[in-house]
Parts: C-alpha cells; structure tokens; sequence
C-alpha cells in the first residue's frame, strides 16, 4: 500500500496535477456547454409558446365562441375573418399556420387557407397531451417548411373547461437562427476558453521547466549544480557498476578573484566548466558544487584505475592557458576521487570521501589523491576522539604550555605556546595525540582560535607583570587558506590589549606549499598589521629559496632533526650554518629548535644563530611553573647562560 502511495506520489509532479486539472475543467466545460445549449433551447421553445398564446387570443379568441366549438362547425364569416387575420400575420413572416381542433375527438375545425392540412383529426397522441397543458414541438414539412408547432388547449368562455386545441404554427427560421446565433456565440465562447486554458497550460509548463532547469542547475555555468549529481547518482550508482566521483578544487582562483576581480573569477569558472564538460563522455555528470569546486561522476568504469586516468587528464585539460580579461592564466586543481561501490554506495559518502582525498591533495601538493579508508578521519575510534575533542575545547579541558627562546646574550624575549590536553581518563595528551587528527578537520579552527586567544591573554598576564615577553603560536596548514584568521588573531590582540608585533606565528612549509597564493594573501594581511611570521621546521619541507625573499617572513626556525646532529653530522652542520647565513642575507632572523647540549648551542652561536630553544633550557612547561622558572632565570642571567642547569619539566617528547 505503502509502495502504491509511493509511486503515486513519484507521479504526481506539478506539471501533470496541473494536467489533470486541465482534463477536469475540460470535461465540466463541455458538460456546462451541454447544458447551455439545452437552456437555450428550452428558452427558445418557451418564447414560441409565449408567442402562439398571443397569436392564439388574438386570431382564436376573437373569432371563435364556445357556441361554435361545441358545435363543431365555423360559420364562412367568423372563416373569412380568421383567414384575414392569418393572412396579415403570414404575411408579416409571424404565422406559418394555424388550426384549431375540437378537444372532444379532435376534428379538424379550422384550417388557414394558405396552409391547408391533408389530416381531419389530431392525432390521438398530441391530443391527449394538449388537453394536458401547452406544448411545442420542432417540425418539418413541404406545406408550412420548418416550423415550432406549439399546441394550446383553448378555453374560449373562461369556464375553465377546455374547448378546443389550438395548432399554432411559428416560422421556425428567426428562432432557429436565434438558437444558432446563441450556440455559435457559445462554441466560439468555448473555443477561446479552450485555446486560452491550453495558452496558459503552455505558459505554465515553460515557467515550470526554467524552474525545474533552475533548480538543477548553476545559473554562472549552466552545468548541473549538486541536486543534478545527486538525481544522475540515483540511477548510475549500483553495487555491480563501477563509478568514480572526482572532486575538483582550483588552486588560487581567491587571489584571481581579489587581485583581476569577481568578473575575471566568473570568466574562469566559464572557461573551466566548458572545458570540463566537453572533455568528458556524454554518460558522465559534470556539476559545480559551489564557488570553484566541480564535481565528475563517471559512470560504468573498467576499474578505479579508469578513474585516476580521467582527473589526469582533465587536469591537464583544465592546465591549458586561458584567457581571463587581458590575461592569460593557467589553472591548477586539485582533485580527490572515490570510486563506488568501494569507498560508498551513495553520492553523499563518495563526495565526502573525494573531499577528504581532494583536501589531502591539496595540502600535500599531490595534485591527484585516492581517497584512502586508512587515514580516513570518519573511522569510528577516530570520530570518538574528534568529538571528544571538539567538547574538550569548550570544556576547558586544552592547555597551553609555553617554552622560551634565548639570545645569546642569556636574554628570554620570546615564548612559544604549545597546546596540551588533559585527558580526563588519558591524562595530559601530547599533541602529536591529536593535533594530526584535528588538522584534518574543520576542528582546527575552532582548536587554534582558543589557542591564539588564549596565548594573547597569557602574554598579556606576564606583560602586566612586568616581563615584556612576546608569544608565539603554531598555526596549521588549514588555518592559512581560512579566510577567517586575520580577524580572530585581532580580535585576541584587541582583548588582551598588547601589541601586535609582540605575536608570532609559526608556520610551517607544508601550510605555504599547500596553497601559495592563498598562504602569501593571509601572510601579507597579517604581516601588515605587524604581526611576526616564522617558518617553522624549516629545510624539511619545500619552501623554494626564492619565495624567501617575497614572503612576508621574519624567523627561520630550523629543524630540530638538523640541530640535533650537529656535532656528529656534516652534512646538518653545513645546512645550519648555511641556512644562517641565508637568512642574515635576506634579513631573516634564527631560532634553532630542539637545543638540548651546551656543546650544540655553542657551535649555534658560533654559527650566529639568533636565538635557541630546547630542552637545555627547559621543556614546554605550564604558566604556573614557567613563571617561576623565568625569575630564577633571570636571577642566574649574570652566569653565562650556557654553564645553567638542565630543568626538569614534563617528558621529553620526540616527533613520531
Ligand atoms: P613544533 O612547533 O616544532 O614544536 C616543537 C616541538 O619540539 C614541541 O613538541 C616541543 O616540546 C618539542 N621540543 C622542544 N625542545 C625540544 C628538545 O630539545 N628536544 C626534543 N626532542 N623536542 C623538543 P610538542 O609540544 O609535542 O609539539 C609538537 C608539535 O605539535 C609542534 O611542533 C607543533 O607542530 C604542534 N603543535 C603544538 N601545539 C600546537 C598548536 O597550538 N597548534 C598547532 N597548529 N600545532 C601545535
Ligand atoms: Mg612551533
Ligand atoms: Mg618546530
């Protein structure tokens, strides 16, 4: 039953509810036509009968008596008289005839002249009804042509007993004609209805087609928007076929739209909706989901294999020059792809799974990525952790350990913040425990927002304490494409009220590579504001030795894996020392992370190096502990920094 609603309701779409109506309307026109056509007629005979009474009491009436009708035979005077009035009204075309019948046996009593009746007697039929009340009838002959035959019976002494019927015969030919007249105006009537309702059924049915093209459709690039991909999904999509979803994301199409502006941006997409179209077969789905992501959906593929040979291609497509206004620019994307039925039999799980393999490829600058079960953040363990999470941000339960820089000169000017989390049930989390996972999430955002807000309020805390320290925070990949982040690390710096210069951010070189126009936009607004950059982890990603020079960077901050080796490595010593070098040429400051001999930081300063950090000075600690450990640092800054202690603080935790 349920089934037979279903497919009823399938059915029901507004353009045939909209039919149905019209058949329904059309068959109760062409019943109320019917029926008019009846009224008319039904008026018509009533006028005749109207007219015959008239007639009647004028000719009848006036000539003949009861006396006559009793017996049955008109004298010549009261014929002749009769004849004349007859004549008169004949001849004025309204009186085809009249005769008069006794109600008795109904004999022939009088018969006009011009007319004359073959038949002496009425038949039995017509009589019996007359005596009944008046009646008409439509007839024909070659004596009086088509006429109404209205029959009334006659009561000539007002004694209201019947005398006698009088046969009135009306020219048929005005009333017909009026009859005519009326039920063309009606059918005329009725066509125009007719051809008016089938005038705006058609007009409806455009208006409901541009709309239902419009709500399948991208009015920017007349492809298919994601309504179109989900309907087309629905009948290719099944477990014995095949299928791929490619998930496609231009790198840098912000930056066209900011620096040739929105037109140049709307000429591009164009451009790469056509190209995309035309490249692909006529069986495959092309759509653009929103702003400069698209979306193929291959149907019937040999293996997934056929998939990653499609977004090879059409990558390369989609690389060819185009000309955007009076430029010509080349377009990168790039593409994540699931195959179904493997990684969902439904277009929702394929397009989360070709976004989480498109979001792969981008940061890792991969270009192409299969989505991959393995590092999938949906796993059920992993989704725990993420919601987890997610509550433990508002729930207070993140924590901010902070670890100094030093200068040569024993001076502590900088801190690094670095998030920690106190697991109720786990305990303190490093944040190698959960960062990756967040990375891969729109959690990142909310997780480095609290951290910036956090690290600004802290800072403030230590300045209002006297230590004009500056702070540090690390900053995702994620975070430098979002368009959101120059307004948060404002917001934290107007609340804690401390200048901007005193904030840095750590980057690192995977966050520049994963969208470079994106990275050097955010980079550039947050610099202007005053706001300190540094590469973290420099030389082991990579950063190209010329964007060096046009990024807004202040602070190299070389790899711990270079720094720890120093001493037994030639190879690192001669990085570090070059990389030094390189960044006193280009203006660039050093820190050397990782710092943990005094032997290792003398070579440093040998070497220049503009700041150190590591465990020789002292582990990432809690603000409770690092204050204290600050003072006694500063109390000790006569010795030289070098010949200080090693400090306990939490365990030393090496990148896995
Ligand atoms: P990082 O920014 O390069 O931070 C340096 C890491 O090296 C820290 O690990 C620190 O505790 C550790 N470290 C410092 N000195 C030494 C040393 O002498 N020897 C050794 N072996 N390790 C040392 P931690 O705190 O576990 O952080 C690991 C990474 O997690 C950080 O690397 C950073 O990439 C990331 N991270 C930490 N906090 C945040 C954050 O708030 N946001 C983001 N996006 N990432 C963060
Ligand atoms: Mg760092
Ligand atoms: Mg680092």
């Amino acid at each position: 039953m349920r089934r037979w609603f279903g497919g009823v309701h399938a059915w029901l779409t507004p353009w045939r509810i909209l039919v149905a109506f019209g058949v329904l309307a059309g068959v109760v026109g062409v019943f109320g036509l019917q029926a008019l056509q009846r009224d008319v007629h039904t008026r018509a005979l009533n006028s005749a009968v109207f007219s015959a009474r008239l007639i009647s009491s004028l000719v009848v009436g006036r000539n003949v008596t009861a006396g006559i009708l009793h017996s049955g035979v008109l004298d010549t005077r009261h014929r002749v008289d009769m004849d004349a009035d007859v004549a008169e009204l004949a001849n004025r075309h309204q009186l085809a005839g009249l005769e008069v019948w006794s109600i008795r046996d109904g004999h022939l009593i009088y018969a006009d002249r011009q007319h004359p009746r073959g038949e002496t007697t009425l038949p039995s039929r017509e009589l019996i009804r007359a005596r009944q009340g008046a009646f008409a009838t439509v007839s024909t002959d070659g004596r009086t042509g088509s006429t109404f035959d209205v029959f009334l019976p006659f009561d000539a002494d007002g004694d209201h007993v019947l005398d006698a019927v009088v046969e009135v015969l009306l020219p048929n030919d005005p009333i017909n004609s009026a009859i005519t007249r009326s039920t063309r105006l009606i059918n005329a009537g009725a066509v125009l209805a007719a051809l008016f309702g089938m005038f705006l059924l058609w007009r409806v049915r455009l208006r409901l087609r541009r709309q239902e093209h419009t709500a399948r459709h991208d009015p920017l690039t007349g492809l298919g928007n994601p309504v179109l991909l989900a309907e087309h999904a629905t009948e290719v999509l099944k477990p014995d076929r095949t299928c791929a979803v490619l998930l496609f994301d231009l790198d840098g199409f912000r930056e066209i739209n900011d620096t040739l502006g929105r037109r140049a941006g709307d000429d591009l997409l164009v451009i790469v909706a056509g190209r995309l179209q035309a490249a692909v077969r006529s069986c495959d789905t092309v759509v653009r989901m929103a702003g400069d992501e698209f979306a193929v959906l291959l149907s019937d593929l040999d293996t997934g294999l056929d998939a990653q040979q499609t977004a090879q291609r059409l990558r390369q497509v989609l690389r060819e020059p185009a000309t955007v206004g009076l430029l010509t620019v080349q377009t990168e994307a790039s593409v994540g792809i699931a195959v179904s039925p493997q990684h969902g039999a439904d277009i929702d799980t394929l397009l989360r799974c070709a976004d989480g393999a498109m979001y792969h490829a981008k940061t890792g600058g991969l270009g192409i990525t299969m989505y991959d079960p393995a590092s999938d953040t949906r796993d059920e363990r992993q989704l725990a952790v993420l919601a987890e999470l997610r509550q433990a941000i508002t729930a207070g339960e993140l924590r901010l350990h902070y670890q100094p820089k030093c200068r040569p000169d024993g001076t502590i000017a900088h801190l690094e913040a670095l998030v920690r989390w106190q697991h109720p049930d786990r305990g303190l989390l490093s944040p190698y425990a959960f960062m990756p996972l967040a990375e891969r999430t729109a959690l990142i955002k909310p997780l480095t927002a609290w951290v910036i807000t956090e690290a600004t309020r802290q800072c403030a805390v230590w300045r209002a304490d006297g230590q004009p320290l500056g702070v540090a925070v690390n900053i995702s990949p994620r975070n430098l494409v979002d368009p959101d982040l120059p307004a948060v690390v404002l917001d934290a710096i107007a609340a804690a009220r401390i200048p901007a210069n005193v904030v840095e951010l750590e980057i690192t070189e995977t966050a520049i590579t994963t969208d470079p126009p994106r990275a050097h936009a955010t980079l550039h607004r947050l610099h202007a504001l005053g706001i300190r950059v540094s590469i973290d982890d420099f030389g082991v990603g990579y950063t190209s030795l010329s964007q060096l020079g046009t990024l807004p960077v202040d602070t190299l901050k070389i790899d711990q894996s270079f720094v720890a080796d120093l001493l037994t490595n030639p190879v690192h010593e001669t990085v570090v020392r070059n990389v030094i070098q390189l960044a006193h040429d280009l203006k660039l400051s050093t820190v050397a992370e990782g710092v943990e001999s005094h032997d290792i930081w003398t070579r440093l300063n040998e070497f220049g190096c503009d700041e150190i950090q590591g465990y020789i000075l002292t582990p990432p600690l809690p603000p409770d502990q690092l204050t204290p450990w600050l003072a006694d640092w500063r109390a000790n800054s006569h010795q030289h920094p070098q010949h200080s202690e090693r400090r306990t603080g939490e365990l030393i935790t090496r990148r896995p």
